[in-house]
């Protein structure tokens, strides 16, 4: 079955006409992770997504799938242990979506204070000690000492008089927007959740005044048709949008969740050539940035700042820009100018707000999930690489809710009058999807050779790409397609607009757009890029 815009639209018909056991408000990792645990148990699932999947924070994430060594400094020592577990489940779930990265952490200081040197080189051994037994050395390799000439061989734009060492350690790449979506297909294809992009909650219903709730009003925003989904239980995986959703259910606004922002910014990789991840601290902060090699660009990041800006549109600002400038130029021996910065992208993290003035970056990245007195299950805080757990632990306390309800509703009724056992989380086996994806845009090209081309020049993706994204990634918009299908809008804005137009004419044949409609979406991305 092709997963593209007529399963969409039959989707949504469903959405109306049927009855669920669980509805997933949601598409970003946490949904897509709590849709395929869900429909995976057996449970009639659906999961609709306001925007496009992943368009939220999970396509604006640093991408690092890791237990996080900074976090052992918090003693977060649990949470960098199941990090670390789901790292590894990962890796060999979705080898082709998750990929080891290793890391370098380069022991910074003039050879001639060669006591500090040392304090120093003993204190990263230490944590990269702790961090491989919690954990990181089942990747295989445990991380090595490297003298002052290997580190500068693996980066070598450092500025040499400044490093006495380094290290390398291990953790793991995945692209967040494909992984988000592999999980949505997943969930979809392979255990019939029924799913969709762009379909608005718009308000929650409840059985009576204070009651359960039991059904969920939606909106499809590109048709405008509206819609009401019976369910027997509800999850509420929103990320930073979670507690407008919650005012939904409780009728005020919790004000739970404490948004930090994030930003990152792209380079040519001629800038800072090195096939590993280098880590750098930031001058005057206690904190590190990250430069991720990304084909032929870098990305650096990033920057962990209080937010009460809009949700919807976090940008990237000069000051950010600047920020990340200023931490990189501190090390490199050619400095680094705004001019060649190629793109950018800023993300929210939906972080669990604590009454004290801590720093954004000090507070935990823990998760939670509260199950509120009408049967709202909201999952909020977490990590892209601890999804898996996220969503389990939702659906567990959703199946709770259910069971609470068993015979109240005909649909909890269902659920457990079936063979006991099937409730059990499953998804710590399930292989998640996408391997196919290489083969099937190579047939494209090989069936139709003008599809070899280039979608955006001097980025690795190919015209297949974005007819593939129509037919079976169920991209909607040329935004879908130039910002999350393909990366091309993070790594190089400029070349991206260049090629909008060109790349709209090509989906206005798969997707039925008219000139006019093909001109807005050239419009409206020329807005968000
Ligand atoms: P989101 O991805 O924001 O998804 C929520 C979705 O809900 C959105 O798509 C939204 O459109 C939808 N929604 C909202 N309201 C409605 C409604 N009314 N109806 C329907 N849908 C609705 N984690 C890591 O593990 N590794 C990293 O390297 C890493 N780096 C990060 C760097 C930055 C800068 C940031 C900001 C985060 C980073 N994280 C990282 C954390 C990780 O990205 C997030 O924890 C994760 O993406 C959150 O996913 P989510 O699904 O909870 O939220």
């Amino acid at each position: 079955m092709s997963f593209g815009q007529d399963l969409r639209r039959r989707n949504i018909e469903r959405l109306g006409a049927e009855e669920f056991d669980l509805v997933v408000i949601g598409g970003g990792i946490t949904g897509a992770g709590v849709a395929l645990d869900s429909a995976s148990r057996g449970l009639r699932t659906a999961l609709v997504e306001r925007a496009d999947f992943s368009s939220g924070t999970s396509s604006r994430s640093s991408k690092i799938v890791h237990g996080g060594l900074r976090y052992l400094q918090q003693r977060e020592i649990r949470l960098v242990y199941e990090a670390l577990s789901e790292r590894q489940r990962l890796l060999r779930l979705a080898p082709h979506l998750v990929h080891p990265l290793p890391h370098l952490l380069p022991v910074l200081g003039s050879s001639k204070a060669k006591a500090v040197v040392k304090l120093r080189a003993r204190a990263i051994s230490s944590a990269l000690w702790m961090y491989d037994l919690t954990g990181a050395a089942r990747i295989g390799k445990l991380h090595r000492k490297l003298s002052a000439a290997k580190t500068l061989e693996r980066a070598p734009w450092l500025k040499p008089e400044q490093i006495a060492g380094g290290f390398i350690y291990y953790d793991a790449r995945a692209d967040d927007a494909r992984l988000t979506l592999e999980l949505v297909k997943t969930a979809a294809l392979d255990h019939g959740a029924v799913v969709a992009n762009y379909v608005e909650v718009t308000g929650i219903g409840h059985s009576g005044a204070g009651g359960n709730i039991e059904r969920v009003e939606v909106r499809d925003r590109l048709s405008g048709t509206e819609h009401t989904i019976q369910s027997g239980v509800v999850v509420n995986a929103a990320g930073v949008w979670v507690d407008e959703v919650r005012s939904m259910d409780e009728g005020s606004h919790p004000r739970a969740l404490r948004p930090a922002k994030g930003v990152h910014i792209s380079l040519s990789r001629s800038k800072l050539p090195a096939d590993l991840a280098v880590v750098l601290p930031v001058p005057g902060d206690k904190r590190s940035i990250f430069i991720v090699p990304w084909n032929d660009h870098v990305y650096v990041g990033t920057t962990d700042t209080d937010y009460d800006g809009p949700l919807d549109d976090p940008r990237c600002t000069d000051e950010d820009v600047a920020y990340l400038l200023r931490a990189v130029n501190a090390w490199v021996r050619d400095p680094i100018v705004a001019s060649d910065v190629t793109g950018t992208w800023a993300g929210l993290r939906p972080l669990l707000s604590d009454t004290s003035d801590t720093r954004t970056a000090d507070l935990s990245r823990r998760h939670s999930v509260a199950v509120s007195p009408h049967g709202l299950v909201s999952v909020t805080g977490g990590k892209l690489t601890t999804y898996r757990r996220m969503a389990a632990d939702a659906v567990d306390a959703a199946v709770r809710v259910l069971a609470a309800r068993a015979g109240t509703t005909p649909s909890s009724a269902r659920v457990f009058h079936r063979p006991s056992g099937r409730l059990r989380c499953r998804t710590a086996r399930l292989p998640i999807r996408g391997a196919e994806r290489d083969s099937a845009v190579e047939l494209l090209v090989h069936e139709h050779p003008d599809l070899g081309g280039t979608l955006v020049p001097g980025l690795p993706y190919l015209r297949a790409e974005a007819v593939y994204a129509a037919r079976e990634e169920m991209a909607m918009t040329l935004d879908d397609v130039l910002a999350r299908r393909t990366r091309s809008l993070l790594m190089d804005r400029d070349a991206t607009l260049a090629a909008s137009e060109p790349t709209a004419s090509l989906l206005a044949h798969e997707l039925g757009w008219d000139e006019a409609e093909t001109q807005r979406q050239v419009n409206a991305f020329s807005k968000v890029a």
